[in-house]
């Protein structure tokens, strides 16, 4: 404090302008971070339920517009309560990140991941048809299956595809939570896509 009595006035009034520029930034960093906080999934740090809805509703209109294919895809733990009960709800929380990480690295740095629900993820893949969607969700299905958790056990995933045409952000998640539920009655570690595919 004592080194501000020896400032003019004119030093003193730079220097609550300096002060007030770095207490700006400071806010503007604190804001940047609560921003992003309130976009992203606490435990897996991929893109929450209701920044994959937002960028759904974006993604949709932007394929409207430009003709381009958009393709969705909705993953669902098979049994996943059963790891819980068996293992705990930490070791559930850790299946989850680990699922994270192999779908993050299966996918296009473009393509939006998320974690829809508790136990559900979704990938969003703009410029992309479901035939080439459908093989990004193979692999993924495979890489679970294949993967031991924790070195211990197995786990494998259902999932739904879409390819958007036309539809709204609701009526194209409704249709692949649909898909999701029909893999899980045909038998579980299955992907199942919409029938109706676009004719070239
Ligand atoms: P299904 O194959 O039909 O999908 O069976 P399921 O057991 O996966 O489905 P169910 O809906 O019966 O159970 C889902 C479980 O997912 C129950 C819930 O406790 C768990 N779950 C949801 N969110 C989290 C989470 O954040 N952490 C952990 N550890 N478990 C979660
Ligand atoms: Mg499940």
């Amino acid at each position: 404090m004592d080194s501000y009595q020896a400032l003019s006035k004119e030093q003193l009034v730079d220097k609550v302008k300096e002060l007030t520029i770095e207490l700006e930034n400071v806010q503007t960093e604190k804001n940047k971070q609560i921003e992003q906080m309130s976009r992203t999934d606490f435990l897996t740090k991929l893109n929450n339920r209701s920044e994959l809805y937002e960028r759904l509703s974006y993604e949709t209109k932007r394929a409207t517009r430009t003709k381009e294919p958009l393709s969705v895809v909705i993953f669902n733990i098979d049994e996943f309560k059963k790891v819980n009960d068996q293992y705990g709800h930490p070791m559930g929380d850790k299946v989850l990140t680990e699922i994270a990480k192999i779908i993050t690295s299966s996918v296009r740095a473009t393509d939006i991941v998320g974690r829809y629900d508790g136990e559900e993820f979704m990938i969003i893949l703009p410029a992309c048809k479901a035939e080439n969607a459908i093989i990004v969700a193979e692999q993924i299905r495979e890489s679970v299956e294949l993967n031991t958790f924790n070195d211990e056990f197995k786990i494998t995933v259902s999932g739904g595809i879409n390819q958007f045409q036309g539809e709204s952000a609701d009526q194209c998640i409704d249709l692949v939570e649909k898909l999701v539920l029909k893999a899980k009655q045909n038998g579980r570690n299955r992907i199942e896509s919409s029938s109706n595919l676009p004719l070239e």
